[in-house]
């Protein structure tokens, strides 16, 4: 058995990734060293590792091998037809929809995510999903729950806009048998690379599913929202952020039963995109590589080309990533749960301008880092340079000084 590191009671790993705030709290330093490490809320409102004993070196060694915080390595599976600078592989990209028409109203777009898992549950390709939902006990918060049927998958589809670590209790999920997982692309790429440490999860973790991310907003920023709504935490029974509907309502429901509801423009454009961690600001894989499969929200844009956030039926951006996920999702049509439309990879940049931009930036982002003196991730076959061509070298300029001046006057 290997002893406690003597060097040092602090985790290296975690020393860095506390230098460069690049934790994006998936919860998997936690996992890989139990008892020492531990998810906890940090102001102004994130998940973030606490550790409380020493750990081994190997344990630090697998934290810095696989920690989204110290590296994403998406260097692709051979083979995959299309490898976009900006939206990644593809083996198919369509918009996609499921035919249960409840859970598509209940979930997040079109209910892509929900759709997929309830297929392989329902195939027995696995015992359970590993996902989010909401935390009975502080219904803004979230919590990880195992999902056994259609029900389950329903009660925790939707979007959830604030901290998750699924990845914290990952021992306990292995050794409960085979699931699927549904994480923020962070999540699934600390999965994967953990899958290059633990035979386990090649084997008992068949179909890995991401959401592109625009970043986890703050505890604290769900707290503006209930202030705006007139509402205290205490009298709140549950609370969504979006779903039912596309793209709902941030909707809290207190417990004399009344409810009080912010638009998406609103919660997520006024409030939410505001209070973003630092790491999500520097994600060269917001967009789910290293899922089977990633799903998004197809918005259709106005009269200006910009997404409209109109309420309208849900509709989700589906891309299979690798060919297990483009099988899973053929079977998954085939078998009457989801419905999809092949679409242009050229169209994503209308329905997702944010990410498109976000891609062409990290390099400029990357560099303002670096000047600061700040560690950031290794980012590796993500394409960034590739992306950042894409851009002007004023839009570079920009996004660099702009950043540089945040950083040095603390307020990135
Ligand atoms: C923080 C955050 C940022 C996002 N940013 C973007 C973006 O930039 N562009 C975009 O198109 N879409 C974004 N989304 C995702 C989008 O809102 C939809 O989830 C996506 O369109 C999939 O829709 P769906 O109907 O297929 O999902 P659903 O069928 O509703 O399934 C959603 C799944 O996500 C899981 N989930 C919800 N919240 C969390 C969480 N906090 N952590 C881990 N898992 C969670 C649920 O458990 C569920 O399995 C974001 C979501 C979150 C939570």
């Amino acid at each position: 058995m290997a002893q406690p590191s003597s060097k040092s009671p602090v985790s290296a790993a975690l020393a860095r990734v506390e230098r460069g705030q690049t934790c994006t709290g998936c919860g998997l330093c936690a996992a890989i060293a139990p008892g020492a490490i531990t998810m906890a809320m940090r102001p102004p409102g994130y998940l973030r590792p606490q550790q409380s004993a020493p750990i081994t070196e190997a344990q630090d060694a697998a934290i810095a091998a696989a920690c989204p915080g110290i590296i994403v390595d998406e260097r692709p599976e051979a083979g995959a037809p299309v490898d976009d600078a900006l939206w990644g592989r593809s083996w198919f990209t369509g918009t996609a929809h499921s035919t249960d028409a409840a859970l598509r109203h209940q979930a997040s777009s079109g209910g892509g995510i929900s759709a997929l898992l309830v297929h392989a549950l329902a195939t027995g390709m696995v015992d359970f999903v590993v996902q989010t939902g909401a935390d009975p006990l502080l219904p803004t918060a979230n919590i990880t729950v195992a999902s056994t049927n259609r029900d389950d998958v329903f009660a925790a589809a939707g979007s959830r806009y604030t901290a998750s670590a699924p990845l914290a209790d990952l021992e306990t999920w292995l050794a409960r048998g085979r699931f699927a997982f549904v994480g923020k692309p962070c999540d699934v790429s600390a999965l994967r690379a953990r899958a290059r440490q633990d035979a386990r999860i090649d084997a008992q973790v068949p179909l890995m599913l991401a959401f592109f991310c625009a970043g986890i907003p703050s505890a604290a920023g769900t707290g503006r929202i209930l202030d705006r709504l007139g509402v205290k935490p205490d009298d709140v029974a549950t609370f969504r952020y979006r779903g039912d509907g596309w793209p709902g309502f941030a909707t809290a429901t207190l417990k004399d039963g009344s409810q009080k509801r912010m638009s998406y423009a609103d919660s997520w454009g006024d409030i939410l995109s505001k209070e973003v961690q630092f790491r999500c600001k520097i994600c060269a894989d917001a967009i789910g590589n290293s899922a089977d499969i990633a799903c998004a929200d197809a918005w259709i844009g106005d009269e200006k080309g910009y997404p409209s956030f109109e309420e309208r039926d849900g509709r989700s951006l589906i891309i299979a990533r690798s060919a297990n996920g483009k099988a899973v999702l053929d079977a998954a049509r085939a078998a009457g749960r989801i419905e999809t439309q092949p679409l242009d990879m050229a169209q994503i940049a209308l329905m997702q301008p944010s990410q498109a931009r976000r891609k062409k930036e990290i390099v400029s982002r990357l560099a303002a880092v670096a000047v600061t003196g700040r560690p950031y991730p290794r980012y590796l076959g993500l394409q960034i340079g590739a992306a950042a061509r894409l851009a002007p070298a004023k839009q570079h300029l920009r996004s660099f000084a702009g950043l540089v001046r945040r950083l040095v006057q603390g307020r990135a």
